[in-house]
């Protein structure tokens, strides 16, 4: 659906993106995470067409952003860092006048506008005037503009910046039910955000990609964790000889149970599980727990920026 090559841009000295590449599959739900100034609100920018970028190509679809504009942004829906509303049109007659310049059909205009109004939930609202809405509404509205010509495509910078915590959830949860039907690529600077709306992130810091996995593969380490009722002897001996495994730490526990961290080989992917299950089975020890080792994403972000 989105394939991006080689994109760069800067505005005079500032390098904003430097050969950026990735490719979003239709069907897919993106996030695109980086620290403020990062170059999200650039990227999306370049990918919408509103922006031309110094080097490198942009397709959505197939289709060049640069030489098909119009037609690119005829599939996309697009949700800016901050939604040009006016305050003063109600809700209805905001997205009517959308629907006109969209370019609607007139006879398809009513049912577009029911859905999109239908789906973020503005049914009760259409003829209150825009200025008068709570943050949260205002931000639906500006997600029911940008569904409202049926997009294959969602492009949503930081959708739910400056939104309280309950209307963050409620706009995720939009964002879900809106995702069920259609590709999104959203932005955020936010790490519990990207958890909770996609399974793959992309990870931009200073106009660069530091990385593009589905987030198991970034939490997932080659260590693992295993806890027993009662420290057996050779403990330590036996563990160190299984196969794969580079060292052994004890780990101090609150419950006080003897936990072990087993060190497995970086880079080769192994899990080391299924070898200490057998050594625990074969010695008969009281086995309590035994689990691969996650890294949080904000450990996985925190080494990233840090490297950067
Ligand atoms: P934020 O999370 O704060 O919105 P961002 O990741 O969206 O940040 P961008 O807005 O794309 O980042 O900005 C990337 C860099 O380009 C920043 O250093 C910013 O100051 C700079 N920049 C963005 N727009 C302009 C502009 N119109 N003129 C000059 N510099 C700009």
């Amino acid at each position: 659906m989105i394939d991006v090559t080689d994109v760069s841009k800067s505005y005079g000295p500032v390098e904003a993106l430097r050969g950026i590449t990735f490719h979003v599959a239709a069907g897919e739900i993106v996030g695109l995470l980086g620290p403020n100034g990062a170059g999200k609100t650039t990227a999306m920018k370049i990918l919408t067409g509103y922006l031309q970028p110094d080097e490198g190509t942009v397709t959505v679809n197939g289709l060049d952003v640069l030489t098909h504009t119009r037609q690119v942004q005829a599939q996309i829906g697009y949700l800016p860092e901050t939604a040009p509303l006016y305050p003063e049109l109600s809700v209805q007659g905001y997205l009517k006048m959308m629907a006109e310049l969209r370019q609607i059909p007139e006879d398809e205009q009513r049912d577009c506008l029911s859905q999109a109004v239908y789906a973020t939930g503005l049914e009760d609202h259409l003829t209150r005037p825009i200025g008068q809405l709570s943050k949260g509404f205002r931000q639906r509205v500006g997600l029911a503009q940008a569904i409202l010509h049926r997009p294959r495509l969602l492009i949503l910078d930081e959708p739910t910046i400056g939104l309280d915590p309950t209307q963050v959830v409620e706009i995720r949860r939009l964002i879900r039910r809106l995702a069920q039907h259609t590709t999104v690529l959203f932005s955020t600077h936010i790490l519990s955000e990207v958890e909770a709306l996609c399974d793959r992130v992309i990870i931009l810091i200073n106009g660069r990609i530091k990385a593009d996995a589905r987030l198991s593969e970034l939490s997932a380490t080659p260590d693992a964790v295993l806890v027993l009722d009662k420290a057996p002897a050779g403990v330590f001996k036996a563990l160190r000889g299984l196969n794969g495994v580079r060292g052994v730490e004890q780990v101090q526990t609150p419950d006080g149970y003897p936990t072990y961290r087993l060190l497995g080989e970086m880079g080769n992917g192994a899990d080391l599980c299924p070898a200490i299950y057998e050594l625990v089975k074969e010695r008969g020890w009281p086995l309590r727990e035994l689990r691969r080792e996650v890294r949080t994403l904000e450990t996985v972000f925190n080494e990233l920026a840090t490297a950067a």
